[in-house]
């Protein structure tokens, strides 16, 4: 139903490996070098630029059994979702929040308690992850006449914040705008905006259902036709489309939470830059 990988900066994740194929190709990467200023041909691929939700975690090792959990649950992750992973003796566990960002530690204090519960959590060399990602809807992905890629595009799926494959994606189409003239701005619309939009209108969807419309939809996603159920969640319909105009411009109203204004600062959207952000690890 999914793909699981691992990220960071070991041998075998889904960085490590691209930026291998990079130095393979040639590529000079230069690390911890802000880019300043634009200049030349480029593509814009900096991430998020703010913070629309958060997902604070642990990775892991483990003997528990491989195994997928999902939880939708306000107090584990308000109006996101709580998830633990375990494979092959690793695991990851999470809150990923849409909003309340400043009780994430007691979301992920209920969380591991949670899943402690319900379904056996034990871990061994535990250490915390976090980040942040964002859920603008873009009009264009074109900054000065340069492609912009990625979350720093706007590029996400609005209902859960997943954007690997956005990422990917984008950056292909930009590469090939650049080598073979082709039209960026319509290859990211003819290829990625139907999507997008209905992650759009799934997120307003989510946000609005209440108790009852959680437990639905728990019902439907633990069914026998989970991934069938999914396909149709993603997938463009008539209804979709009419819901659209109205979830643009609702969909991120619930998710807003203004930023850092602790003393003792230990967050991990902020953008004060007193801390720098950890890697994701999924
Ligand atoms: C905890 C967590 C879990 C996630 N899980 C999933 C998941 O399961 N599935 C999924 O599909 N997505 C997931 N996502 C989202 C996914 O990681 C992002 O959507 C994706 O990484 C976006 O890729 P990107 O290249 O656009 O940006 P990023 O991966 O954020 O990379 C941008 C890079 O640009 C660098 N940068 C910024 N500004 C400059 C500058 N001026 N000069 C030089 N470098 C700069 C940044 O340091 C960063 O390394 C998760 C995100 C988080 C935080």
């Amino acid at each position: 139903m999914f793909y699981l990988l691992r990220r960071g900066s070991q041998a075998g994740t889904l960085d490590r490996s691209l930026l291998d194929q990079a130095l393979a190709a040639g590529v000079e990467v230069r690390f911890n070098d802000r880019v300043q200023r634009a200049s030349g041909r480029m593509v814009f691929a900096g991430g998020p630029r703010r913070a629309d939700i958060i997902a604070v975690g642990k990775v892991f090792d483990t003997q528990m059994a491989d195994g997928a959990w999902l939880a939708l649950k306000p107090d584990l992750a308000p109006k996101g979702y709580a998830y633990l992973l375990v494979h092959q003796g690793r695991g990851t566990v999470a809150s990923c929040m849409f909003t309340g960002f400043r009780n994430q530690a007691a979301h992920l204090s209920a969380t591991l308690d949670f899943f402690e519960r319900h379904a056996g959590l034990q871990m061994t060399n535990a250490k915390p992850f976090g980040g942040f990602g964002n859920t603008r809807l873009p009009r264009t992905a074109v900054q000065g006449g340069t492609p912009l890629i990625g979350e720093h595009a706007g590029f996400q799926d609005g209902l859960a914040g997943f954007g690997l494959r956005y990422a990917i994606y984008s950056g292909r189409l930009a590469a090939q705008s650049l080598i073979h003239g082709t039209d960026y701005t319509k290859a990211w619309k003819r290829s990625l905006q139907p999507a997008l939009r209905t992650g759009v209108v799934n997120r307003f969807l989510f946000n609005l259902a209440g108790r009852h419309g959680i437990d639905f939809a728990v019902g439907r996603l633990a069914g026998p036709q989970t991934r069938s159920v999914l396909r149709q969640a993603y997938r463009p319909s008539a209804l979709k489309t009419a819901l659209f105009p109205l979830a643009r411009y609702w969909f991120r109203a619930p998710l807003s939470d203004p930023s850092c204004t602790h003393d003792q600062c230990d967050c991990v959207w902020c953008e004060h830059g007193a801390l720098p952000q950890s890697s994701a690890s999924r």
